[in-house]
């Protein structure tokens, strides 16, 4: 039986999210938009008060949250800054593979320092030519001995210069397609990964986001994630519980939205009333609130799936992408309640709109996960 009701245990941690994000966060997101500064010291805090890795299980030092609490926590991060919540993520995603597939060893090794001291993780998946077709990944890894040789470029790897290390999927047999992909553990500290320059962006200007290049990396064959041949599999499961994260951190950016617009349409008077008057702006409004509703509520099904460990890819695929579209129209319609005053960068809702727009894309683009979606609908491949 599904009920709605969050628990007060739940409920302590989103308020203590909300309080972080709303009275820290909120406030620096605009100047750490126009300065592109990653903020060390915000993130201590978010550590410190334990709101980072909190999928990692209690016996290697995390909280152990399910899904659906750490959907409350994303939530009200993406409310304070989905560029200051990327990090986050990335290292959610990083922890969810091992948390997932990673032996005993792995685990201990791996997860247990991130709770132990301020750190972070990468997740290197994409490349030049294989975003969204990984059939076309060029990186591989190559068995020599006890070793794998890692050798290619990942693109656009956020936390790719903080991370302590990464978790990488390269290619171990090209001839097997998705099958041919495995996962590995990489750590950062190797004088083999050059990393590039900082990633210049339209939104998410917080974050930090390089281009990797892993020029021969030795890795000992322990540091490899599961079988050879399982890193796609590896990925879908670790993606079901990070896209209901995701999809929240769009419904927190949304719900930013949607507040700007309201207070904004109450203060604004055009032909002698408040445009909140105006029905066309109304309408405006109440489509935010329930695509907000519809959105939370798809999440909250995906991470439900997720901690009752039922088939749930699909939902997961669901809520993420309705999701991530729904945040970019809430803000784009937030900056037409503006008007004018929506497009300048004096006014807070045009970084919503930019920062929208990279959840559309990170991590899958909405468009392939829509196509995912069908094809799953379809039963084809
Ligand atoms: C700021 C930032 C941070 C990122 N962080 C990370 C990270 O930490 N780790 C990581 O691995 N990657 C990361 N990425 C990469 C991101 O996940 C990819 O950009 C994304 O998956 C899209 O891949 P692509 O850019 O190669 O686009 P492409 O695959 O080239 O797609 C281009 C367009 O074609 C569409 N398209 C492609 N194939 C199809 C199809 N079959 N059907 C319909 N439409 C299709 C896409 O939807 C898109 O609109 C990051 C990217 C950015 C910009």
């Amino acid at each position: 039986m599904t009920d709605f009701k969050i628990s007060d245990e739940q409920k302590q941690y989103q308020q203590l999210a909300r309080d972080f994000a709303q009275k820290e966060v909120a406030p620096e997101a605009g100047r750490l938009d126009h300065s592109g500064e990653f903020p060390t010291p915000l993130y201590k805090k978010a550590w410190e008060l334990g709101l980072m890795n909190v999928l990692i299980p209690e016996e290697y030092g995390g909280l152990g949250l399910k899904v659906l609490e750490a959907c409350l926590i994303s939530e009200e991060m993406g409310a304070g800054c989905t560029g200051f919540g990327a990090a986050l993520e990335a290292n959610n995603l990083a922890a969810a593979a091992l948390i997932v597939a990673g032996n005993e060893e792995q685990k201990k090794r791996f997860l247990q320092p991130l709770t132990q001291e301020l750190s972070f993780a990468a997740f290197c998946l994409d490349e030049r030519t294989a975003g969204s077709d990984l059939f076309d990944l060029k990186c591989t890894a190559t068995r020599v001995g006890d070793e794998y040789v890692i050798q290619g470029q990942k693109l656009c790897v956020t936390n790719g210069v903080t991370a302590r290390w990464h978790c990488v999927i390269a290619c171990t047999n090209p001839e097997a397609e998705h099958e041919g992909l495995t996962a590995f553990i990489v750590p950062a500290e190797n004088e083999n990964i050059a990393t590039g320059r900082k990633l210049s962006l339209l939104g998410h200007r917080a974050s930090d986001s390089r281009n990797l290049t892993f020029q021969g990396v030795k890795v000992p064959a322990e540091f490899r994630i599961g079988e050879e041949g399982e890193g796609l599999a590896i990925c879908t499961k670790a993606f079901k519980l990070t896209r209901p994260l995701m999809g929240s951190a769009a419904v927190g950016l949304a719900r930013s939205a949607m507040e700007h617009a309201i207070r904004y349409a109450k203060e604004r008077n055009t032909f002698g009333t408040p445009i909140a008057n105006h029905q066309a702006v109304g309408f405006m409004l109440a489509d935010m609130a329930k695509d907000i509703e519809a959105a939370r509520l798809l999440c909250w099904q995906a991470a439900w799936l997720a901690d009752n460990g039922l088939p749930g890819t699909r939902e997961a695929a669901i809520a993420r992408t309705f999701a991530v579209d729904m945040a970019m129209k809430v803000a784009i319609d937030a900056v037409q309640v503006f008007g004018g005053y929506g497009y300048s960068c004096e006014y807070p809702v045009e970084k919503l709109m930019r920062d929208a727009k990279m959840m559309q894309i990170q991590h899958g683009t909405s468009t392939l996960q829509k196509a995912a979606i069908g094809r799953l609908m379809a039963g084809v491949h």
